[in-house]
């Protein structure tokens, strides 16, 4: 799979943002400007100077658009959602090296606001997802009772669950006590 680290990281930005949304958590992850501050710090995303209540009702809005990526069907279906997310974000490629960062690209407008920013960088993210074939790989976690997305980056697209370490064991705990019930009623018998 042709990724660039570049695009593995948007991409790890994305899942971040899409799952503090509302209907993966039981609550909203992202309530107020200091919640969406705290954001930007964590996925140390540049050029945001100070975020108001627009930017808030901004991203909320595009974290939902976003995620209808990950429920689609079909690469035409994906495209048109992308297609449409990029365009609204008036992206501007230019080649940039800051901070501890090699050269690498932007496509968020210079001075962008942080939600056409967001939409501009996950967006051609998304982007070049598509243009390798590779839609299969954004997934919705396959535990019944989660609702968080993930990006399958594993060789073989073989996984089910947003993390191993909670809900892929979770289950497995689960499957296992299954057989040892059924185990036992063997036994039993
Ligand atoms: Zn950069
Ligand atoms: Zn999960």
């Amino acid at each position: 799979m042709l990724i660039t680290h570049d695009t593995e990281c948007a991409l790890s930005i994305l899942v971040d943002l899409l799952n503090t949304a509302p209907e993966v958590c039981g609550d909203e992850r992202l309530p107020d400007v200091a919640a969406l501050d705290a954001f930007v710090s964590r996925q140390e995303i540049s050029e945001i100077d100070s975020l108001t209540e627009d930017d808030l009702r901004q991203v909320q809005e595009l974290r939902t658009r976003l995620r209808d990526v990950f429920g689609t069907e079909s690469t035409e279906e994906a495209a048109e959602l992308v297609n449409a997310i990029v365009a609204a974000a008036g992206t501007t490629p230019r080649l940039v090296n800051h901070d501890h960062h090699d050269w690498h690209i932007h496509y968020f407008a210079p001075h962008a606001a942080l939600g056409p920013h967001l939409a501009a960088e996950l967006g051609m993210a998304l982007t070049f997802i598509l243009m390798a074939g590779e839609r299969e790989r954004l997934r919705r976690c396959e535990a019944p009772d989660c609702a968080r997305v993930f990006v399958d980056l594993s060789r073989n697209r073989s996984r089910r669950y947003c993390d191993s370490r909670t809900c892929g064991n979770r289950l497995h705990v689960a499957a296992y006590r299954a057989r040892q019930r059924s185990a036992e009623a063997v036994a039993s018998t």
